[in-house]
Formats: C-alpha cells, structure tokens, sequence
C-alpha cells in the first residue's frame, strides 16, 4: 500500500503527479502541440522558441490554418504536419514540399500526431473536438500539458481513468488549475478542506443585468485582463467558462461540489487557493500571462525561465475580491447543478454552450440567451430522461452530438423569448 504522500490524489486520479513523483528531466524533450495556431499554441510556441535545443518539436496540429501551420511547422523543423479540415491536405502538402515534413488531412491525423511518440504534449485544441486526439495521448501513457477544458467537462470520470490505467501523467495548464496543482503540493489529500479558483468577472462584472442581455459581440470580446481566442473570451464574459472550470477541477483532483469555491478578484493576480485542515489557505500568483503556467507545465518536474512580466505588487497596490453573482451570471449556477446531477449533464451544459456561443457570434441570440439556451437544454434533457453514466469516447462524443442537436432545436424559441 503507497504512502499518503504517493496518492496524492486518490487511486483514481493519481493521473495529476504527485509531488513526489518526479521523473528525471531529460534533453532534448520532444513535444507535441495540439492546436499549435490558437492563442494557447501561440504561448506554447513561443516557450519554446525561447527553449532553443532542449526541445524537438515531434507533431503540430491545426484545424484550417494550412499557413500558420505550415509557417511553425517549418520554423521548428517538426516530425508531423496535421490539418483538420481534410480538404485543407493538397495545400498543406504544397506548403510544407522540399521540407520532408509528413503531413496528413481530418480527425484522423489530428489523433496520429498525438499518438506519435512525444516527451510532452500539450493539448489546446478548443472544444468537445480536442476529446479524441488527447484520449489518444492518455492511451499512450503520454506527459499531457492539458489546456483543453472540454475534455474533463465532456468525459472527466472516463478520462481521468484511463490515464491512471494508462499511466498519463495530466499536468493542468488552465491557469486555475495550475495553480492548484502548485499549492496542493503543501500537504496532503486527507487534509484538503476546499479549493477557491478565482474568475476576473470579465466585462461585465459591474453591468447590470439588463445590460448584460443586450451585450453585443465586441463588448463580450473586451477582456479586461486576458488575452485568449474567441470562444474562451466569450465565455468569461458570461462566467460560463468559470462553470467550466469548475467541472474540471472536481475531475481533475476528484472534488466534491461542495469543496470548490469560486472567488471574483478582477486583477487576476491570484489565480488559485487551496485550504487545508488548520485552515492554511496555499495560493498561485502570477502576472495574467498564460505562459506563465504554459512553462509551469513544460519544465515539469523543474522550473524553467518564463517570459512572463516580473509581479510587481507593490505597483499594483491592491487585490480585491467579492463574491460572485450567480443571479447576474446564471451560467455558473448552471454549472454547479450539472455537476452535481453528473451522468452526462456537464457534456449537455458544455455542447449546449457551445451552439449557444456559435449563435450569439452569428447574432442569431442575445447575449442573455447564451444561459438561457444552456437551462433549456439541460432542463428539456433531464426530463426526457437521458442521464446515464459515460463509459467510453464514443458514449461521450455520442452524448454531445445529441444536445447539440437539442440545443440547435431549442435555439429558435429561445432566440425569440425575451429575457
Ligand atoms: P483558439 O481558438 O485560439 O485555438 C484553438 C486551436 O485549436 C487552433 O490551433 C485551432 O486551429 C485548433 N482547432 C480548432 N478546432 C479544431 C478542431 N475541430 N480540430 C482540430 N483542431 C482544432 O483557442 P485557445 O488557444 O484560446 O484555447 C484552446 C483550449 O485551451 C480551449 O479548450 C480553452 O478553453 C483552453 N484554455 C485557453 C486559455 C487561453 O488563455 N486562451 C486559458 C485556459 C484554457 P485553427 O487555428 O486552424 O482554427
Ligand atoms: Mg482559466
């Protein structure tokens, strides 16, 4: 029987490492990026240019971006080229010609990529769609730097499972999580009480309700703090992403509902708190700067350099905090029942935030609409019955094309109905 030190998390999700658990770091790592022209590939890329020869890039991935994708792939001389859009391939091939970079075309080789052998792998595809092509890294027993909430929130029993018994290691890059994963390592899992992962409140922290409704797309694409692709800044804004974190942090370190807190602190300088038994409360601070805990988890087990801005706090001056307001921000409170109801619910409320975002993008709804479509789905799903525990990919991936398709036939009521 392993000390309490060696199951930090649990047998189940001992997939997070634990902190004595620290294989030696070898160079040069080879490493995969998943989603490599996104905003989190950006900050990956860019840790490791910085990096020079520690790193050999193995595999990069894109959904449509032949050009971008081939403009990395060139730069850092990769084993593996792979577009999702299959009738992207003939273009991509002719980017990459006189390299002898190999390349491939659709969902197919997007999973090649993450199952060649790599070191590390980071995955950052955005979606439901990363789900497959990080199982197949987990599969492989892989070290996962994973950015992609979706996949916890899709399928997080599932997922954690297999990469205990696949023996993956899941370093969390959400800077949330990150930072949780920093502090825990302060004591041990019997004396956790409760985790706090603050949330900056977005643009509209200060709004009122009815003026959150009538958000339009470039007041919602406002951060006031982070710098992030289009779907995750929309999702701060209504709080949904924070509904997400939230699932993905019972997941990830196997916590009840009632042991995460969220915090509104809007200078996003304290990005996660642990509480333990004697009421220790451990943070992560950090410059809002995702390569911050992106090279967290690339020099795992060690520190790298980060190219993050110094924390100057005394420049800062003050830290603030307030609670959040679930009335205003219905999103979260959404996020909280799904989990606690479970079998499949937070795959509804994650595919149903996502037609629901794909339609406000297309000002097809309101801003508002966004939780309202996300209630109706879950509420019309529940009733109909259709909770069940998700045992495979294919479970998951099947449970999300069905709420998207409810979502999608709930979307004209609910774009009509006023708030
Ligand atoms: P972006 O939209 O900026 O990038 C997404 C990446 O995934 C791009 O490379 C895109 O390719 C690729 N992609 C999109 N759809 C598919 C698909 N169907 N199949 C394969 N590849 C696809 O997203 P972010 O970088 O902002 O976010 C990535 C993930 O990280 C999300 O899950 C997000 O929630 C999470 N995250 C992001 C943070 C951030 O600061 N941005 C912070 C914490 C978590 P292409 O460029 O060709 O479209
Ligand atoms: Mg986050």
């Amino acid at each position: 029987m392993a000390s309490p030190e060696v199951l930090w998390f649990g047998d189940t999700m001992s997939a997070v490492p634990l902190k004595n658990d620290k294989p030696a770091a070898r160079h040069p790592r080879s490493v995969t990026v998943l989603g490599a022209t996104g905003s989190i590939g950006d900050s990956t890329m860019d840790l490791l240019r910085s990096g020079g020869e520690r790193y050999r890039v193995e595999a990069l991935t894109a959904h449509s971006n032949v050009q971008g994708l081939a403009k990395l792939a060139r730069e850092f001389n990769a084993g593996f080229a792979a577009i999702a859009d299959p009738q992207r391939y003939d273009e991509l091939k002719d980017a990459l010609a006189g390299t002898g970079i190999a390349c491939g075309a659709g969902e197919s080789a997007i999973i090649e990529a993450a199952a060649r052998p790599a070191d590390w792998l980071m995955a950052a595809v955005s979606g439901a769609a990363g789900l497959k092509p990080a199982l197949a890294a987990v599969d492989r027993g892989a070290t996962i730097a994973l950015a992609n909430k979706e996949c916890l929130v899709c399928a997080g029993d599932m997922f954690m499972q297999r990469a205990v018994q696949a023996g993956a290691r899941i370093l969390p890059a959400d800077s949330e999580h990150n930072a949780l994963f920093q502090a825990l390592s302060s004591g041990n899992r019997d004396e956790l009480t409760r985790v706090i992962i603050t949330a900056s409140g977005g643009p509209f922290r200060t709004w009122s309700a009815a003026d959150i409704e009538q958000a339009t797309l470039a007041q919602a694409l406002k951060h006031p703090n982070w710098s992030m692709g289009q779907k995750i800044t929309i999702d701060s804004a209504s709080m949904m992403n924070k509904g997400l974190e939230v699932i993905e942090a019972a997941y990830l370190f196997a916590l009840e509902p009632d042991q995460i807190d969220v915090l509104v602190h809007p200078q996003s300088i304290v990005h996660g708190l642990v509480e333990f038994s004697d009421r220790s409360v451990v943070a992560q601070l950090g410059a809002p700067d995702m390569r911050t805990p992106i090279a967290h988890c690339l020099g795992w087990p060690d520190r790298i350099a980060g190219p993050a801005a110094p924390l100057d706090l005394a420049k800062i001056g003050q830290l603030t905090f307030e609670a959040p307001d679930f009335a205003r921000f219905p999103g979260l409170r959404l996020a909280f029942e799904a989990l606690r109801t479970g079998r499949g619910a937070t795959t509804v409320f994650n595919a149903a935030n996502e037609v629901a975002v794909a339609a406000f993008i297309a000002q097809k709804i309101r801003f508002g609409a966004i939780a309202r479509l996300v209630e109706a789905t879950l509420e019309k799903w529940v009733r109909a019955g259709n909770l069940a525990p998700l045992t495979s990919a294919d479970e998951a991936i099947a449970v999300d094309h069905k709420a998207r398709n409810l979502a999608a036939a709930l979307l004209p009521e609910i774009a009509l109905k006023a708030s």
